[in-house]
């Protein structure tokens, strides 16, 4: 049977263009240095980012943790969203690898954090603290829905942390995404954090990996604490050549996921039963509740017969994240069949 996944954009496959890269890529041991498929990954990643250097990481999760370790010591602090992806999803990694306290604020509806509470819980100097080193903020923000932080945000945040001296890690995830929805370049988000990490493996289609970008002395820093991680890959260029793919040809086309997303959640809107705000949809992250009294469960169920995969955010709440491989008459296939459901009862 033929199924519509729209758990995550992360179940892409990688393209044919992809396979052949990965296919003829030239390669060497990128422990030493020398692999040229990955070396010329991480030159055109640091300079999408606008940044000095970069380094190919196997994840997110990783490229998140090796940035936090690069960032802390043992014993530091770091502040972040609670509902930030480093926090929620990442098995308690910086905590138990990197021996930092995770301190949470508030995560507003659409992934901002207020300035306010960053600077009323940076720590002062005092002999009970610990110190306060490093901030991480999320675009888009997965949990609260593909939210988008714009520029000048992001510029804000960076300018209060800085004075405030620490520093800032982005997790740009899906960066892309939200450089798309504003229509400007990338580098503009990125201009004053001073590291990110972004997935090659979620809309971009790549099959593995994820780049973290920074200074040159941060990157340095960070390549060995990968390789502590045992994250040092030897004829990594297999993989890095899908990634180049990646951002040569697939950033294009994330424009394409973001007006499949609106058509999807429109069409929710139009279904009794069924919660959406197409209006404020920011990205390809589409979030609905189900207010028919039919228990969640009992509904992934029916959707699961009839070969539709969606996430499910908790209680009524769900999520269906639009990619390459979902085409429009997917959508309005999707449609149909909730309309269907939500008819029945
Ligand atoms: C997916 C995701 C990650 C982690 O990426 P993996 O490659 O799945 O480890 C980190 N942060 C955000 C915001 C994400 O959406």
């Amino acid at each position: 049977m033929k199924t519509i996944d729209l758990r995550s954009d992360t179940v892409t496959h990688p393209t044919q263009e992809m396979r052949k890269a990965m296919f003829e890529a030239e390669v060497g041991d990128d422990v030493y240095g020398e692999d040229p498929t990955v070396n010329r990954l991480e030159s055109i990643a640091a300079d999408k980012m606008g940044k000095e250097d970069s380094l190919f990481t196997t994840s997110g999760t990783q490229s998140n943790l090796i940035a936090v370790l690069t960032h802390t010591v043992h014993g530091d602090e770091i502040i972040l969203g609670n509902s930030s992806h480093i926090f929620l999803n990442e098995v308690g990694g910086a905590a138990a690898l990197g021996g930092v306290v995770m301190h949470t604020i508030q995560n507003d509806r659409s992934g901002h954090l207020d300035l306010n509470d960053i600077e009323r819980v940076v720590r002062r100097d005092n002999i009970h603290y610990p110190k306060t080193t490093l901030l991480c903020i999320e675009n888009t923000h997965n949990q609260c829905g593909g939210t988008i932080l714009d520029q000048v945000y992001t510029n804000k945040v960076c300018e209060l942390t800085h004075i405030l001296g620490i520093k800032v890690h982005l997790d740009g995830a899906r960066i892309f995404n939200a450089a798309t929805a504003l229509g400007i370049p990338t580098q503009l988000l990125t201009e004053n954090v001073d590291s990110v990490s972004f997935c090659l493996s979620k809309g971009l289609s790549a099959p593995v990996g994820s780049m973290l970008c920074g200074s040159k002395e941060f990157i340095k820093k960070a390549r060995k604490i990968r390789k502590m991680l045992g994250g040092g890959m030897r004829q990594a260029g297999i993989i890095a050549a899908a990634g180049i793919v990646a951002l040569e040809i697939m950033v294009e086309r994330l424009v394409e996921d973001h007006k499949k997303a609106k058509r999807l959640a429109q069409g929710l809107e139009r279904i009794r039963g069924i919660n959406s705000d197409s209006d404020n949809l920011p990205t390809n992250i589409v979030m609905f509740s189900l207010e028919t009294g039919l228990s969640p469960s009992k509904f992934m169920d029916y959707l699961w017969e009839e070969g539709i995969r969606i996430g499910s955010r908790g209680g009524n709440l769900f999520r269906a994240v639009t990619h390459r491989e979902i085409s429009s008459s997917d959508i309005d296939e999707v449609l149909a069949h909730f309309e269907t459901i939500c008819r029945k009862l």
